[in-house]
């Protein structure tokens, strides 16, 4: 078992999850049941955990991964510093010319 990507919520962790096994690759999701007690746990920054469990499969999960974070970073993005929103498949900014920032 290897972890392959912290989701930054359960809908991601299984999305991908869902893809993976599309694929034939065995996954599981985990902390999967921490994020459920609504109002019982005090705030925890526990995230959801997509582990591959085969390892022959890594390098798959490696490439769906990367096709999966690709389309995320279609969502339209809004500039730092002129405040735009801009296109996801802009790689700069429509606006001012400045490049996508972290
Ligand atoms: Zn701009």
């Amino acid at each position: 078992m290897k972890k392959l990507y912290v989701a930054n919520d359960l809908i991601e962790a299984r999305l991908l999850d869902g893809i993976l096994h599309s694929r034939g690759i065995g996954s599981v999701v985990k902390n999967e049941s921490l994020q459920g007690g609504l109002g019982e746990l005090p705030f925890v920054e526990i995230w959801p955990e997509v582990w591959v469990t085969d390892l022959k499969d890594w390098d798959i999960a490696i490439a769906v991964l990367e096709a999966f974070g690709n389309k995320r970073d279609l969502r339209d993005w809004i500039c730092q510093f002129c405040k735009e929103t801009n296109p996801g498949s802009f790689q700069s900014c429509w606006s001012c010319g400045e490049q996508i920032g972290e």
